[in-house]
């Protein structure tokens, strides 16, 4: 099917059948092209191809046919003109936000962000001579406030992690623009189904692959999609050059598991949902954050600017005690800090992924000792209810 038909399928057409390149054997499952480099028939060959001339796949450094496939799929379902694949989800940031500065420039990013992705904005920026402000995401007069004349970037995710707050995409971009700056969006925690970014005004959006899109916990993988322009600008030639290259593999598990994209994320965001009703309700909880929640503080945004709640829920017990308590008696939701699998799985920030942090940062992040995130998996809802209901009990004891 031509790349125009594709465009018009909708998303769980386009993630079946989008970017397959097949080879003269005709194989109905997208090929793995586990290779180095490729062979020219000719000395001219390889020369139209380095040229530019020839649009041939040169080394997988770069380019390679099964990561391109990868690359082509994802440019469909997100509306996108053009993308690279990294090979982790660090990759995609620091590459998206490293290509586009120089020292000099200025980078405004909301506070509440992944801890790698915090470590990038706030030490490693700065130590290159690229100054940053770190502004509440959810105050549109901070990120006003924090513009310069040399203000190259805008960067953000929403929800964020693990607060799961709500940022005003839109008017954010807005306020970007008007700056003439660039608006880079981690689209990690909304997945590319529930949330539009490019829609919403966002110039480049990146992904750890390794989240929902493997979605069953096997490979790391990222990837950076934006306009042809900015890619041909800086994007492309700072990976080339660099080489955090996607393994041809992983592009092949990331292709399999972008097939079945929709069922599970459409499937986790509804036993999320359920979820989080139920924690609500129970005692010992003093706090739930479910985006598409009535008592969520951006709900209404959030409604908006999303399609679906997203795969994970937030809840605060009263102690750091009650919760080691809680998660310490669960059978089927394993304990770790990774998210968007087909495991359900429960962390603890403080003590895990923002342990880095001071207290006095947690606790304007909303990170307090009682907080728990879970990542919402494919198991039977009922049995999660249940597994989450021993846990509250044992909290209890
Ligand atoms: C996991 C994650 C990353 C980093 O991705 P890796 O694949 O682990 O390198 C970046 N941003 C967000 C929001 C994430 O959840």
């Amino acid at each position: 099917m031509s790349k125009d038909g594709l465009r018009k399928l909708k998303p769980a057409t386009q993630l079946i059948h989008g970017g397959t390149t097949r080879s003269t054997f005709g194989e109905m499952s997208e090929a793995l092209f586990l290779t180095q480099s490729f062979a020219y028939p000719t000395m001219e060959a390889a020369e139209a191809r380095f040229k530019g001339d020839d649009p041939g796949f040169i080394y997988s450094r770069f380019s390679n046919p099964t990561v391109a496939m990868f690359e082509q799929r994802m440019i469909l379902l997100e509306g996108a003109e053009a993308a690279r694949a990294t090979a982790s989800g660090m990759a995609a940031v620091t590459a998206s936000l490293l290509a586009q500065v120089k020292a000099g420039d200025h980078v405004v990013a909301a506070r509440a962000l992944f801890g790698s992705c915090l470590y990038v904005v706030e030490d490693l920026l700065p130590r290159l001579g690229v100054a940053s402000t770190l502004v509440d995401g959810a105050d549109l007069a901070q990120w006003k406030a924090a513009v310069r004349p040399e203000t190259r970037l805008f960067f953000l995710e929403s929800p964020t992690n693990p607060g799961l707050e709500v940022y005003d995409l839109k008017a954010i971009a807005d306020i970007a623009h008007d700056a003439g700056a660039r608006f880079v969006v981690d689209n990690v925690f909304a997945t590319p189904l529930l949330q539009k970014p490019f829609e919403l005004g966002a110039d480049v959006v990146v992904y750890s692959a390794t989240k929902h899109i493997d979605g069953q916990g096997r490979c790391l993988g990222g990837i950076i999609l934006s306009s042809q322009a900015i890619i041909e600008e800086s994007i492309h030639n700072f990976l080339r050059q660099t080489g955090p290259a996607m393994s041809p593999f992983n592009a092949w598990v990331m292709l399999k598991g972008l097939e079945t994209l929709p069922l599970r994320v459409g499937q986790q965001t509804a036993s999320a949902g359920r979820i989080a009703d139920f924690l609500a309700e129970q005692t010992g909880v003093t706090k739930v954050l479910y985006p598409f929640r009535p008592d969520h503080p951006q709900a209404e945004l959030a409604r908006r600017q999303m399609s679906g709640g997203g795969t994970l829920v937030s809840f605060v017990m009263e102690s750091k005690e009650q919760a080691f308590k809680l998660a310490n008696a669960l059978q089927i939701i394993k304990i770790s800090n990774n998210l968007g699998d087909a495991k359900s799985l429960m962390t603890h920030p403080a003590t895990t992924t923002h342990q880095r942090l001071t207290p006095e940062a947690r606790a304007t992040l909303g990170i307090t000792d009682g907080m728990l995130r879970l990542s919402v998996g494919l198991e039977d809802v009922e049995d999660l209810i249940e597994d989450l209901a021993e846990g509250l009990a044992a909290s209890r004891r």
